[in-house]
């Protein structure tokens, strides 16, 4: 039988053996401080020395830049994914946001800024964060205000983003503009850019290094602008092609994690004289999560296969991954809770932790309702 969190039902090629490995010795290495780490709003010093160490961030760079493939591997990020997160989101975040924050400037950053910070971002001596979203501005990122403007051989940039992961921990945020004329561009800002600053308004159910980042007339050297104006979508559409699949990954980590809490607590427990394991519908909630997990990985790694090939002519294959994954998780960690009963409710407890961890999956790097709206249009534009 395949241990659900041992990635048995898809043969990993060759290659990838070895990455999977280190993962998983470095997210059992960090089980000990994830109780403590997952509950900060601010990153874990002890969490990111031990990714640190692990080498495992050189994977979110090209190997020019000391990572250590030639490219950004989708098929890699979503391997180790899928291991850190069935131990820690916290450190799951801290290793994708390496990717997910600095990928524009692998495609299209100006060699100075590639150089400044690409072999930073691969040791992890520099954190990485990506600005999209606004206090009014979500999902329907056309709609955002913050501007960037030239003015001699600088950039401007005014505005103020929301919800923003690694906000007042990272070394640098690329973040989305627009531009005076028509058109959206991303635009590197250090940390310690005059006018950057950094407050914290929210902590949500599952905490999260999450913050709002205040911009007030940065301004930055105008090689500072990723890839030509008006590229900004286009390097969005290339960073969530390669990474959306991975937050699939993460969810069936997480649902495995979960399951496993769960057979353990019900195989140990009995009422009725019986292991809850065998009692009335439990079974048949245990089997219908292995049976989604299953389900999910499969799709999961198709996709992220598919992805390292070519991540834009598969995105579709990652969003459906990245729904199917993350709705899975969320019926798992649910049923998980329902069969532990009280003792899926305690603060503390892993299963608690895992319920609230997998509810911000559905909402972010595209939300249920969104990725399914433009499945439909390309299903459309297929069959008709
Ligand atoms: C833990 C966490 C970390 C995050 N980190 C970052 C980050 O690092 N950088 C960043 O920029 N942002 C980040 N975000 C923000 C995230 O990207 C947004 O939450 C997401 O884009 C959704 O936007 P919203 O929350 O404003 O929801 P809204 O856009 O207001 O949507 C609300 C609801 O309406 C539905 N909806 C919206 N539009 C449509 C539509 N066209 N069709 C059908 N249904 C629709 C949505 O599915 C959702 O259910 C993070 C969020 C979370 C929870």
């Amino acid at each position: 039988m395949s241990d659900p969190a041992s990635g048995g039902a898809f043969d990993l090629p060759a290659g990838y053996l070895g990455l999977q490995r280190e993962a998983r010795e470095l997210a059992a290495s960090a089980a000990a401080l994830a109780d403590r780490a997952d509950e900060a709003d601010h990153v874990d010093p002890e969490m990111r020395e031990l990714l640190r160490r692990s080498g495992l961030c050189a994977v979110m760079v090209p190997s020019r830049y000391g990572g250590r493939y030639e490219a950004v591997d989708s098929l890699a990020v979503t391997v180790v994914r899928e291991a850190l997160a069935a131990e820690s989101a916290h450190l799951d975040s801290l290793f994708a946001m390496q990717g997910i924050g600095s990928y524009a400037l692998t495609v299209a950053g100006t060699a100075a800024v590639r150089d400044r910070w690409l072999p930073a971002v691969g040791k992890l001596d520099a954190i990485a964060a990506l600005g999209l979203t606004e206090p009014d501005v979500g999902s329907d990122l056309k709609a955002i205000t913050t501007t960037v403007r030239r003015d001699g051989a600088e950039l401007v940039v005014t505005g103020r983003k929301s919800f923003i992961t690694n906000a007042g921990d990272a070394d640098f945020y690329t973040v989305l503009a627009r531009e005076e004329g028509p058109g959206y561009s991303l635009v590197v800002l250090p940390a310690d850019a005059h006018g950057l600053s950094v407050e914290h308004p929210h902590q949500i159910i599952a905490p999260h290094v999450l913050g709002d980042v205040i911009l007030d007339e940065v301004r930055v050297p105008a090689d500072h602008q990723v890839g030509e104006p008006g590229q900004g979508f286009r390097l969005m559409l290339a960073t969530l092609a390669t990474f959306r699949v991975s937050v699939a990954g993460a969810a069936v980590g997480l649902a495995g994690a979960a399951l496993r809490e769960a057979v353990r607590h019900t195989a140990g427990r009995e009422q009725f004289g019986t292991p809850l394991a065998r009692l009335g519908p439990v079974p048949a909630m245990l089997a219908s999560s292995w049976a989604d997990i299953e389900m999910a990985r499969a799709l999961t790694y198709r996709a992220a296969a598919a992805a390292s090939q070519d991540p834009l002519a598969s995105l579709h294959l990652s969003s459906l991954a990245k729904v199917g994954a993350t709705e899975a998780a969320g019926r798992v960690v649910d049923r998980a809770v329902q069969v532990m009963g009280r003792f899926g409710l305690i603060r503390g407890a892993k299963i608690e932790r895992l319920y609230r961890e997998a509810r911000p999956m559905r909402i972010y790097e595209g939300s249920t309702e969104v990725i399914f709206d433009s499945l439909a249009k390309h299903l459309v534009k297929e069959l008709t």
